[in-house]
């Protein structure tokens, strides 16, 4: 019987298992919790350390076993700890941190994966979770990585362990060729796991696909390319680190509103009447709210006038009480035609057109319509036109004319 068994929970380990159990579970506990991976989870490391380091000592671990963590502070051990992350690069032959670029393991990590997710406008605006299945290589947990039964692993018997293969090729009298390629057998590895003794569970491949659910949270106010990154996640392989999942917001266009940092900006159509006689219009906002906004008679609003609401645009991110604008840009549709009968009454309430004088012998012409739109694509035809056109001869040309 044990007096405690608070450092034997914190493992997930019951208090009769063998120190292999121990490693085992330190080993997966401390690469979840390392705070490269989980740095909110500092406290969870320490603890997950300290159980460790007394429980892997026989010594410490009778102490404890009889008179719990009290006795351990109360012993000649003294209760010190070594720091954890000592402890972690004791444990996995030193190299230091898993990203922080201190040593090996950094250059042993695998590839970073990255996935794109289309998000809409109000998802970006109210925050979102989305589940992404993916799949994914994960280390097989029947052979812990190793590829069959431990010890399985043995000598290439096609190259003796060098990984190549040496062919010698005569070329010619008395020349010879030596060509080295990588051992087949092997894949290079210089080893091989007994076909018979290979793990059933991945064929001796290490790993197996697995499919994993990815909870992405879009926060509030993300953007169209922000990246939200699963450290760790990305595919396994045996003595490696993980790369990483990383997911890139795609931001949907929206038929109403486009974005502009944290503004929101929209076009809104008004009749001629509304332009110059007030108006009243609802605005659907991204989380469903209706804003009413008011042009008072007599204030008049011109074609092309933006005007914008406060607070009214997307939230800011990692601070989404604080908001951007809501920018309208106002257009208004006049009316093709005006039946000649009503244009005495609109020429008594308009202002009054300017006096205009006629110099004499002035000339009479008339105006045609024209299209901007048009222009211009004609406009764009003729600049391909020119550009193939070489200039160097049109220019030579025009010398010649110009000495003859
Ligand atoms: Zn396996
Ligand atoms: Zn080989």
């Amino acid at each position: 019987m044990v007096k405690e068994t608070t450092f034997y929970d914190i493992l997930g380990v019951k208090p009769g298992c063998s120190p292999d159990d121990l490693k085992k579970a330190y080993r997966k506990l401390a690469l979840k919790y390392h705070p490269d991976k989980n740095p909110n989870e500092g406290e969870k490391f320490k603890q997950i350390s300290q159980a460790y380091e007394v429980l892997c000592d026989p010594e410490k671990k009778r102490i404890y076993d009889e008179g719990g963590e009290q006795a351990l502070k109360e012993g000649g051990t003294g209760g010190g700890f070594t720091s954890p992350m000592d402890l972690f690069e004791m444990f996995f032959g030193g190299g230091g941190g898993l990203g922080g670029g201190r040593g090996r393991r950094r250059e042993r990590k695998g590839k970073d994966v990255f996935h794109q997710i289309s998000v809409t406008l109000e998802e970006l605006y109210n925050g979102a979770v989305r589940k992404l299945a993916l799949q994914k290589n994960v280390i097989c947990d029947k052979c812990e990585g190793r590829g069959g039964k431990k010890g399985a692993v043995e000598q290439c018997p096609t190259c003796n362990g060098s990984g190549y293969q040496v062919e010698v090729q005569q070329i010619g009298p008395g020349m010879i060729q030596q060509i080295q390629s990588v051992c087949l057998d092997c894949r290079g590895a210089g080893e091989r796991i007994n076909p018979k003794d290979r793990c059933k569970n991945c064929q001796g491949r290490k790993t197996i696909r697995d499919r994993k659910i990815l909870e992405v949270h879009v926060d509030k106010g993300m953007a169209h390319g922000q990246k939200i990154t699963f450290y760790g996640e990305g595919d396994q392989e045996p003595e490696m680190e993980a790369g990483d999942i990383v997911i890139l917001i795609d931001e949907k266009v929206h038929p109403v509103y486009r974005r502009s940092g944290n503004d929101l900006i929209m076009r809104m159509n008004i009749e001629l009447i509304e332009s110059l006689c007030g108006f009243q219009k609802v605005i659907r906002t991204l989380d469903n709210r209706d804003l009413v906004i008011t042009a008072i008679p007599g204030e008049v609003t011109k074609h092309g006038d933006v005007k914008c609401i406060m607070n009214e645009g997307m939230p800011q991110y990692r601070n989404p009480t604080e908001k951007g604008r809501l920018v309208v840009q106002f257009l208004v549709d006049f009316p093709p035609m005006l039946p000649p009968e009503v244009i005495p009454a609109l020429e008594n309430c308009l202002p009054p057109r300017p006096e205009i004088i006629i110099p004499d012998g002035a000339e009479e012409c008339t105006l045609v319509s024209l299209d901007p739109e048009e222009e211009a694509t004609k406009r764009q035809q003729k600049n391909v036109y020119d550009e193939d056109d070489d200039p160097q001869e049109r220019g030579g040309q025009r010398v010649q004319c110009a000495t003859s």
